[in-house]
């Protein structure tokens, strides 16, 4: 078996959570309601010199000021960043030039985000452009049916598509969702289905009951996919209830 080459800091090693307790760790809404979403929070975690002080909270600022929500991070997906993101401890052999802390890279806004502000933002699976309802059908026999605010994701991800317009301007409410039931159901060539949002595991148990169940009632429905980044940003959000929910509703 391979050696493990990076062991993340424990979370009360970081001057941020020294005094957080082990039960406030595990509890998802604790890790949502402190979330990191500025660079003063973000520079108690990671080692940042002035400059990039300066690039991130340029870039926060910016995209706030049109209107966008460019930075949230959850505590336990923080933790796992390396403390000098800009020197990343590498594997044997590999040339630390120029690498980044892969989480870092794909959690914190940086002026690269600034360069094309409108790409993405009439994208394939914009609201606009749905089949109908939540519903938007890309492929024959594939739809992905949007059940979430798009602000309502865990962390957000600099990657995201759908990330230009992550500023709490949609949410979906439920006749939206049930157009997009109404037309999944009458198309018998889809078989699967891509629950998505935002983040499709941050929304209500009830909404995610509901929206299961109505899925696994179509017969001609094979695949059931939840989109979701709680398992990676929040694995302590994939409760018991929560696996117990979907094993009820989706079968
Ligand atoms: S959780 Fe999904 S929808 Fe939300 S920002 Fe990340 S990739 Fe985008």
């Amino acid at each position: 078996m391979k050696e493990i080459y990076y062991t993340p800091r424990h979370y009360s090693a970081i001057e941020l959570w020294k005094d957080v307790t082990e039960q406030e760790w595990q509890d998802p809404q604790w890790q949502m309601k402190n979330a990191i979403r500025t660079v003063d929070q973000l520079k108690k975690i990671i080692k940042l010199n002035a400059y990039q002080v300066a690039e991130i909270e340029r870039t926060i600022t910016t995209l706030q000021q049109q209107g966008k929500e460019p930075f949230r991070m959850t505590p336990y997906y923080a933790s796992l960043m390396q403390a000098d993101p800009f020197h990343p401890k590498m594997l044997e052999g590999e040339k630390e030039e120029k690498r980044l802390d892969p989480i870092f890279w794909q959690s914190v806004p940086t002026p690269a985000h600034l360069l094309f502000p409108d790409t993405g933002v009439e994208g394939a699976m914009s609201e606009g452009s749905r089949s109908y309802g939540a519903a938007y059908q890309r492929y024959p026999n594939r739809v992905a049916l949007f059940v979430a605010e798009n602000t309502s994701c865990a962390a957000y991800c600099q990657h995201c598509q759908r990330s230009k317009s992550l500023d709490g301007s949609v949410d979906v409410n439920s006749t939206m969702i049930n157009r997009g039931l109404f037309y999944i159901s009458q198309n018998p060539n889809i078989n699967e289905v891509l629950v998505t949002g935002g983040d499709a595991l941050m929304i209500s148990k009830h909404r995610l009951q509901f929206i299961l169940e109505e899925l696994s009632s179509i017969p001609h429905l094979r695949v059931i996919r939840i989109a979701t980044r709680v398992p990676v940003v929040m694995p302590m959000g994939v409760t018991d209830e929560v696996l117990e929910l979907i094993k009820k509703s989706a079968n």
